[in-house]
């Protein structure tokens, strides 16, 4: 079967992944899917032994055919080579009777470094699909905080592609503020925008659906716009890796055999993370269950005990940002997959959310959904208190969002026959304030002030790249109105 894909609302479409990837979403506002997805196996069992780069190659292969061998070995080769600060990429740590997966050691501190290190990567080996050679991706992000600055560090003066960042002013830490402000690079811009999160991310898919402005975009500037929001499927697929990694780990410390299950615990907001083990699963990993760990903002939650998802509800600011989202993108995927390929329901779903802000599943669909996906949240106090517990337990300090996984760690019954892993989605040095501030610690000085003291108290060290902002450069302050983001993209284009 060869590998295309299409829209999660119809069958029109037929693109290899390489043009998935460059074109970022589809035209009917839809994600891109494959039906092959899961036809061929990774072999688990030859796991054991191999490096990160290694499980790369053969995860990848499987999920992005027409990528040659070489392109693949260069992309992961570059994506995941000095700028980790642990050669593993992802280590694999024990946390009491369950085992914590570091994805945070990348060049940002945080869990989208996995994906946005290689999406340009991937994005170098694709080419225009009207054959203008001159033509230039320019990726459009909305960020909660973390993507923003991954996706900048990642895309910073590649070749062939410029990069524009809105952010929800005032809604994302000094730090996060600070990575994306600084931000290096002639090809970059940043911006913050007047609204919350789902605000920013609602215009941004507005902007990729005018067509109008996609002509002029073409016609005066030679861009066009791509995503690199984890609905793009060159951001997604690098994620499935970590999955098979941890498994590797774990037969490495003979914590388990080869075909033995595993269970994970996500920190979820845009349910890019968790459906990547979801498709890890699909390729064959053992998982037992994926948990979706939210925070306040717990509508994954509703909608996976009730069926019905609502996003018509208050939108809570917590101190763990990236995961204060309404809309779920990613789930949309999973929905599409475990309805057996339902273009008709998912597009019928997708329009009653648009709609009315609300859909609701078969029946049978969330009884499908509930075998594989557990659920629960934590309220900022449990976020704060698990800190805490994480700490004087274990002796490893722990940020606000994996808190939420944590949290759930702590209330879920323990089989003992099934290891637990919990995704560690961010550094706690990228919000020592809240970090401080649960442990008891000082908070009152700068948030740099705050790193050196949750440095001292612990005995750890902070991402010399983040202690460092201090004293970096601030290069962009514009700040823009939601509706005003499109023209902000206009010029952007038109300034490369
Ligand atoms: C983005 C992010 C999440 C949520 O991941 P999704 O793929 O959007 O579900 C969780 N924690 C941190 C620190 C993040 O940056």
């Amino acid at each position: 079967m060869t590998t295309t894909f299409h829209s999660t609302r119809s069958t029109n479409d037929s693109l290899t992944a390489k043009q998935a990837i460059r074109k970022g979403i589809a035209d009917d506002g839809g994600l891109f899917v494959s039906d092959a997805l899961g036809k061929t196996k990774v072999d688990v069992a030859s796991l054991p032994g191999k490096s990160y780069q290694q499980i790369a190659a053969e995860v990848l292969g499987a999920l992005l055919p027409d990528f040659t061998a070489e392109e693949l070995g260069q992309c992961i080769a570059d994506a995941y080579g000095e700028q980790w600060s642990d050669e593993r990429i992802t280590p694999l740590k024990p946390l009491g009777d369950d085992y914590v997966l570091e994805l945070f050691n990348g060049p940002t501190s945080a869990f989208k470094d996995v994906a946005l290190q290689i999406l340009p990567r991937f994005m170098a080996h694709t080419t225009p699909a009207d054959g203008d050679a001159d033509e230039k991706i320019m990726i459009l992000t909305a960020t909660s905080g973390d993507t923003g600055k991954a996706a900048l560090a990642g895309f910073a003066d590649a070749p062939g592609t410029a990069i524009t960042v809105f952010y929800p002013e005032g809604k994302v830490s000094q730090v996060q503020e600070l990575q994306m402000t600084t931000q290096a690079g002639s090809n970059v811009q940043v911006a913050a925008v007047e609204g919350n999160f789902d605000d920013a991310q609602s215009a941004v898919k507005r902007i990729f659906g005018d067509r109008a402005l996609a002509e002029r975009l073409a016609g005066n500037s030679h861009v066009v716009l791509s995503s690199a929001n984890s609905i793009n499927v060159g951001r997604l697929v690098p994620q499935v890796v970590y999955y098979f990694s941890a498994y590797a780990q774990l037969l490495a410390d003979q914590v388990i055999n080869v075909g033995d299950e595993v269970e994970f615990v996500v920190p979820t907001g845009n349910f890019g993370d968790i459906l990547a083990g979801y498709y890890a699963k699909l390729l064959g990993l053992p998982v037992k269950h994926l948990v979706v760990a939210s925070d306040k903002n717990n509508v994954l939650f509703d909608f996976l005990t009730t069926g019905t998802y609502n996003r018509q509800r208050p939108f809570f600011q917590t101190i763990s940002p990236s995961m204060d989202i309404l809309i779920s993108s990613n789930l949309e995927r999973m929905l599409y997959y475990l309805s057996e390929g339902d273009t008709r329901l998912i597009s019928m779903l997708m329009n009653d959310l648009n709609k009315w802000g609300t859909y609701e599943i078969p029946e049978e669909l969330l009884a499908k959904i509930r075998q594989i996906f557990g659920t629960g949240w934590a309220d900022e106090d449990q976020v704060r208190e698990s800190i805490k517990h994480c700490w004087d337990e274990h002796h490893y300090v722990i940020d606000p969002h994996t808190a939420c996984g944590y949290y759930l760690l702590e209330q879920m019954p323990r089989d003992p026959l099934t290891p637990r892993v919990l995704l560690s989605t961010a550094s706690p040095y990228k919000f020592p304030r809240v970090v401080n501030e649960a442990l008891g610690f000082d908070a009152t000085g700068t948030d740099f002030e705050c790193m050196d003291v949750l440095a001292h108290e612990t005995g750890t060290t902070a991402p010399a790249a983040l202690r460092g902002l201090e004293t970096a450069d601030v290069r962009f302050k514009d700040v823009v109105a939601i509706d005003g983001m499109e023209d902000y993209v206009e010029k952007a284009a038109q300034a490369l």
